[in-house]
């Protein structure tokens, strides 16, 4: 078990595995039958599951929850997770969000390279088999060219409580479907002149079964094909083609698609049987690969081969030659192997044959499970203060509401990147939000409360102000000897991981604290600056306020106080004097001036698109404010994208793309949760 983070997704894969299910299915027998034997030379079972993104825009917080699933339970139960591109709608997706997503995934830490072979896969590859597929379809009276309007389509669809009305074109002949299709992929017709759509059941309850659409005319160029297809296969018909070539066992995605899930069963119980010609395709290249790394990858392919077909029927020739051969191995291996281009000739010949015996042998290799993925369903993230759709960021982008996908204010993954959080903070909060079969909402919060909890043992501490007002210190020159004496201070860069060294600044006659920290008359329960109050600065002396100095306008432009001797922090008798404030500064003869970026959110409504609110008007005027702050020397050489904790402060992080040493540009992540009176 998993403990508090088990989920139902879990509960299914462990299901399958005990049972034998994955094994079984692979195997062609259970695990109890023998098979060890074969499963302890081959790799152990694997489950396949797959991301498949559309390349239509930026991956999202929604998206990343996905990843961790897919991803995370593939590592989990030592399997494969797919990159894949759902690409099959060829006018919004574009190569810069394919680039963009490939980025996001490995940002995350995830990657599709496993036991050799590269994971990445486009879904527009197969349009010549999902074409095949239509094909078959309309051959075996499982699909027909439909020439009604779209109008026409729509108004016999019926509704929740009124059954659909058959199209004429229905019961038309299977060839004159074909033609018809045909000519509508060689460009005969122009779009909505006629869709194919598969021949199911007009009187379903379930409205998705209602001869749902599954090609359409597209006079569009696609960025991957280009202009090879006019024709384009609706998404429900594509996606669980793309599962099947690609053997996934879970295939998991959101609540939306629990009502397509028996449209996705009933597309691929019908199209088996040509479900393995690819598969044998993609078999015949391995053996061809084999058979060219020589002796010893073929003894080993042999040696599988003969494993997996001891537990075989010989009923068909192709099976009593295979059985043959076997029999050549048990008493006289090396025969076998003399002869091993006669084995692979054999094994190309009649591939076809074989089914079982190179489906168990192979899966050394690549398991090839020669089964039908399932469908299985989880609730969307929905995350309160953000909008989680491609369609709503995009138009925040487009409109210049935010400077870009990468905008720190973004729930995009790069928007998240250069807010500051870190793939260990977004994979925290996936798990700790679990997953679930009700929709719900995930506070905001939970975000920042899991990037605190990555930063807290990871970021350096410094000290920033961030609203700065000066404070001279009057007595200066007086206890130090000279307004010139640099009074040296350290601290560590982590309080619990002095392994990480120290910092060094120093103190001076005049410092910048934070404006807030000073009050003329001091509200009740302030313990910070006011005349006649002491508090003591981090990391060095206890001062004592006397006033301040003031413009015509009433402004406080310096704040007057006076250092105590003999109360340096961590020096004898430092303690003697108690203060109940204890306050952030930077000295100004070494202060780093420096661009602070304070985000909030971008929405001031926590559902910001709920109920078909236009989330324009519920824009949050302050979800940006830009300070001109000082900080810690230690500071000033930070490269881009390094997190540091501002005492008192919160969370920054020196922004991806305008920071650098010359000017620095900080970014805020998210502030402390209880920071005053420490
Ligand atoms: P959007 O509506 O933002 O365009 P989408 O679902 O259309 O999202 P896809 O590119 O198809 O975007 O998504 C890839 C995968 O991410 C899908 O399997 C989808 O289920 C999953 N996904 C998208 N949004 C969320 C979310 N909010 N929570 C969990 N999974 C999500
Ligand atoms: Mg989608
Ligand atoms: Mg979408």
């Amino acid at each position: 078990g998993h403990g508090s983070s088990s989920n139902f997704l879990r509960q299914i894969i462990e299901r399958d595995l005990a049972s034998g299910r994955l094994a079984q299915r692979r195997w062609g027998g259970s695990p109890g039958d023998g098979s060890h034997h074969a499963r302890g030379l081959l790799d152990p079972a694997r489950i396949r599951t797959r991301f498949p993104p559309e390349p239509n825009g930026y991956l999202h917080i929604g998206h990343a929850k996905s990843i961790w699933l897919n991803f995370g339970l593939a590592q989990e139960y030592g399997g494969v997770c797919h990159m894949r591109f759902d690409d099959t709608n060829p006018e919004k997706e574009e190569q810069e969000y394919v680039d963009a997503i490939v980025d996001a995934v490995r940002w995350l830490g995830w990657s599709w390279e496993a036991h050799g072979t590269s994971h990445l896969y486009y879904a527009s590859d197969y349009f010549d088999f999902m074409y095949r597929a239509a094909e078959y379809l309309i051959e075996t009276g499982h699909a027909y060219v439909d020439e009604q309007t779209p109008e026409q389509m729509r108004a016999n669809r019926g509704t929740l409580t009124e059954p659909g009305i058959d199209s004429p074109y229905r019961n038309r002949p299977a060839a004159e479907s074909l033609a018809r299709f045909r000519e509508m992929r060689a460009g005969r017709h122009p779009d909505g002149a006629m869709v194919l759509r598969a021949k199911i059941d007009m009187a379903s309850p379930n409205i998705n079964l209602r001869d749902p659409a599954i090609y359409r005319i597209k006079h569009a160029t696609h960025h991957n094909t280009g202009d090879a297809w006019c024709i384009y296969p609706m998404y429900t018909f594509a996606h669980p083609i793309e599962d099947a070539l690609e053997n996934i066992t879970h295939s998991i995605c959101t609540l939306e698609f629990e009502d397509q899930r028996p449209f996705y069963d009933w597309l691929l119980e019908r199209i088996v049987p040509i479900l393995r010609a690819p598969q044998f395709e993609r078999a015949r290249q391995r053996i061809e690969a084999l058979r060219t790394q020589g002796l010893e990858a073929g003894k080993e392919f042999a040696l599988r081969c003969h494993n997996a077909g001891a537990k075989l029927g010989r009923n068909t020739h192709a099976e009593q030659r295979m059985a043959a051969l076997f029999a050549r191995w048990e008493h006289d291996r090396d025969a076998v192997l003399r002869d091993l281009p006669t084995f692979f000739d054999l094994l190309l010949g009649e591939l076809h044959q074989f089914t079982p015996v190179l489906a168990q042998a192979l899966s050394a290799y690549e398991p090839e499970p020669f089964d039908l993925p399932h469908q299985y369903e989880f609730a969307r993230l929905n995350l309160t203060y953000v909008v989680t759709s491609k369609r709503k960021l995009k138009a925040l982008v487009d409109e210049g509401i935010v400077s870009g996908w990468d905008d720190p204010r973004m729930p995009t993954i790069v928007g998240l990147r250069r807010r500051g959080y870190t793939p260990e903070a977004i994979r925290l909060f996936c798990e700790r939000t679990g997953v679930s079969k009700a929709p719900g909402w995930i506070d905001y919060s939970n975000l920042e409360i899991a990037l605190r909890d990555d930063l807290e043992g990871k970021a350096p501490r410094a000290m920033a102000v961030l609203d700065p007002v000066k404070l001279k210190l009057t007595n200066w020159a007086q206890v130090f000897g000279s307004a010139d004496h640099r009074e040296p201070c350290t601290a560590l860069a982590h309080p619990q991981r002095p392994e990480l060294g120290l910092r060094q600044f120093s103190l001076g006659p005049e410092i910048w604290i934070e404006r807030d920290d000073f009050r003329e008359q001091p509200p009740k329960g302030y313990f910070r600056l006011f005349p006649g109050n002491q508090v003591r600065l981090k990391y060095g002396y206890v001062i004592e306020c006397t006033g301040c100095e003031k413009d015509e306008t009433g402004q406080v432009t310096a704040v007057l106080a006076t250092v105590v001797p003999d109360t340096k922090s961590g020096t004898p008798g430092a303690d003697a004097i108690k203060v109940k404030g204890t306050l952030t500064w930077v000295g100004v003869h070494e202060a780093v001036a420096a661009e602070v970026r304070l985000y909030d959110r971008l929405f001031a409504d926590p559902q910001p698109d709920a109920g078909g609110k236009d989330f324009r008007t519920v824009l949050n005027p302050d979800s940006l404010k830009v300070a001109a702050a000082y900080i810690e020397p230690s500071l000033a050489q930070a490269p881009a994208e390094a997190r540091f904790q501002f005492e008192r402060h919160g969370y920054f992080v020196t922004d991806r793309h305008d920071h650098a040493p010359t000017r620095p540009v900080f970014n805020r992540i998210a502030s402390l949760k209880d920071s005053w009176g420490k």
